[in-house]
């Protein structure tokens, strides 16, 4: 695949982003940390806060993390709160942008999640909303606008600023635009060949709520028009086409879909909250409503593994897979996360009762099991080829 100008772009992208936030809270805008999609951005921005993800995707941090939380829980809990308590002196890379929080939103969906949010507190200011885990409900309907309405009250309080109806269906006429933008570019996705690898489009999603809604977009902008232009190229289109489904890729951790498309796969589409959990649906715009009940419908419905029944993720991974036209799903779990682990066994069956192959994997941020994966994704890559 060509290498495309807006990788190149992407790189230089970090410091400048930094820099932007270090600037906007030195004229007092204040900067709120996130760790999940549940978190509404745009009643961050409609209260005239900026906001950045803090997910770890990291392995050095682990273990300064591991000084505070036991070992056995998720590479991305630990990865991100040992971010946060590195100050530097560990020899190890500062991760910036922690630095450059006023705040933490964060919000009740893991166990490992939740209790770590209980320690993050002790280090900066975290805000929990309590997440209803039974969508299916108007009874979590209700509950959840209430939560959203509290945290609304929360944040006008924190940075003084009123958050009226116009100013948030400003905000989220802008995250749909940013929402669409994505679906174009997994539209591209569905050409044989995929004119993108799976891999850039990743390195692209884990900047999605790092980076300002303008300077998104611009990316995504850029990015479409350069491969709109891609022709097909004849050998490679013999290439199996996968979809991932599962836990988060956050940003630093490419290891999985490298491994794939190093060893002959392509991956066209990603069931996941750095894939199409966190666009696929559009907020409702409708001028009529209540922009805070439109909110709370279209985020209580991301289909997490903390929800339960969770109906919707399991259809939603067989509509993909064949909008998609994959050849088969890597099911991606990373150790010690349940939810999505015992989750596997319904994806499988209902791919199974669609004809689609799965290899369900499970791995962490080390590098210590690359070869040993490699060796299963060959033979999954080789029995749907
Ligand atoms: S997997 Fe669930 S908890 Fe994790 S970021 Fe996605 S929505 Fe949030
Ligand atoms: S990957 Fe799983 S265990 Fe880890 S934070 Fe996300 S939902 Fe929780």
């Amino acid at each position: 695949m060509p290498e495309l100008k807006t990788m190149e772009y992407l790189k230089k992208i970090y410091k400048k982003r930094v820099n932007e936030l270090q600037e906007l809270r030195n004229n007092g805008v204040k900067v709120i940390g996130t760790f999940c999609i549940f978190v509404p951005d745009e009643l961050i921005f409609a209260a005239g806060a900026d906001r950045t993800i803090l997910c770890g995707g990291k392995n050095e941090t682990i273990p300064l993390a591991e000084q505070y939380l036991p070992r056995n829980i998720c590479p991305l809990i630990k990865s991100s709160l040992g971010s946060i308590v590195n100050d530097g002196c560990s020899g190890i890379d500062s991760c910036a942008h922690f630095g450059l929080v006023d705040m933490i939103i964060a919000e009740n969906t893991c166990d490992g999640k939740k209790k770590m949010y209980e320690i993050l507190d002790d280090f900066i200011p975290t805000y929990v909303i309590d997440l209803p885990q039974r969508p299916d409900t108007d009874i979590a309907l209700q509950y959840f606008l209430q939560e959203l309405e509290s945290l609304k009250t929360e944040l006008e309080h924190f940075t003084g600023n009123e958050i009226t109806s116009t100013k948030l269906l400003d905000r989220i006429k802008e995250s749909n635009e940013i929402r669409k933008l994505l679906h174009q570019l997994y539209c591209e996705r569905k050409r044989d060949p995929s004119p993108i690898s799976g891999v850039d489009v990743l390195k692209i999603i884990q900047k999605q709520f790092f980076l300002s809604p303008t300077e998104f977009k611009h990316i995504l902008k850029m990015v479409i028009e350069e491969i709109e232009h891609i022709q097909p190229e004849q050998e490679s289109n013999t290439k199996p086409r996968v979809m991932i489904a599962g836990c988060p890729l956050s940003g630093g951790n490419t290891k999985v879909p490298k491994i794939i498309e190093e060893r002959g796969g392509v991956i066209v589409c990603e069931e996941s909250c750095t894939g199409t959990r966190s666009f696929w649906d559009l907020v409702d715009e409708d001028e009529n409503k209540d922009p805070m009940l439109s909110l709370s419908q279209r985020y209580i419905n991301i289909p997490c593994s903390c929800m339960s029944p969770n109906k919707k993720r399991l259809e939603s991974v067989v509509d993909l897979a064949q909008e998609f036209n994959v050849d088969g799903v890597i099911y991606y779990t990373l150790q010690f996360c349940h939810g999505y682990n015992i989750e596997a066994y319904n994806v499988q069956k209902e791919l199974k009762k669609a004809g689609i192959p799965m290899l369900s994997i499970e791995t962490d941020y080390s590098d210590s099991d690359i070869e040993q994966l490699g060796v299963r994704i060959d033979a999954f890559l080789e029995m749907i080829s």
